[in-house]
C-alpha cells in the first residue's frame, strides 16, 4: 500500500505529515480498519511535533474517527481509494489497483470502505449525508457483498 508507506516514511523522517495525509490515508485507514481510538490517539500524539493534546484529541477522535458520535463531523470521514487517488500520485505506484473493488489485486481501501459501511449501517444508515453510498452497496449484487465481506476479514487477519 503505497499511500500508507509514504505517509508513514515521510511522518517517521519530518515528524509532519500534510492535513490530507494524516486525515484521508492513515486516519481513514484506522477508521476502516477498526483500530481502537485510544490507540490511534496515543499514536498521533506520539509520532507528530505538532500533536498538542487540545488539539489532537479533538481531531482525532471527532474529525478522524467519528469515535465522538458525531459531535464534530456530520458524518465519518471514511472513503475508498478513489479518494486518495484524486488527491495523490500514490496509487500510479502501489502494487494493488484502485480501480478495483475486491480480490486479491484490489485497492484495500475500496473493500473496507464498503465493509466499513456494511459493519456500521445501524449507526450511519439513518444518517443523511450517508443515504448515497448505502445505496451504491444496497445495488451491488449480494455475491459481492459476500466477496467484500471475505476481503476485508482476510486483509484485517494479516494486520
Ligand atoms: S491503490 Fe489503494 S493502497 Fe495503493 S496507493 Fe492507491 S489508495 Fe493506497
Amino acid at each position: 500500500m503505497n499511500c500508507l508507506r509514504q505517509c508513514v516514511l515521510e511522518t517517521k523522517r519530518n515528524a509532519y505529515a500534510h492535513h490530507i495525509q494524516r486525515l484521508m490515508v492513515l486516519g481513514n485507514f484506522a477508521l476502516l480498519a477498526g483500530i481502537d481510538p485510544k490507540q490511534v490517539n496515543e499514536w498521533f500524539l506520539i509520532v507528530y511535533a505538532d500533536a498538542y493534546e487540545w488539539v489532537e484529541m479533538p481531531n482525532v477522535t471527532g474529525m478522524v474517527l467519528y469515535a465522538d458520535g458525531g459531535l464534530l463531523a456530520s458524518k465519518p470521514y471514511a472513503a475508498g481509494g478513489s479518494y486518495i487517488h484524486k488527491m495523490s500520485d500514490y496509487c500510479q505506484h502501489c502494487s494493488y489497483n484502485v480501480h478495483i473493488r475486491n480480490g486479491t489485486d484490489a485497492c484495500p481501501f475500496n473493500y473496507l470502505y464498503w465493509d466499513f459501511l456494511s459493519r456500521n449501517r445501524d449507526k450511519l444508515g439513518s444518517n443523511p449525508r450517508m443515504a448515497m453510498p448505502f445505496k451504491t452497496y444496497d445495488r451491488m449484487d449480494p455475491l459481492k457483498h459476500r466477496a467484500i465481506a471475505d476481503d476485508s476479514a482476510r486483509f484485517l487477519q494479516t494486520i
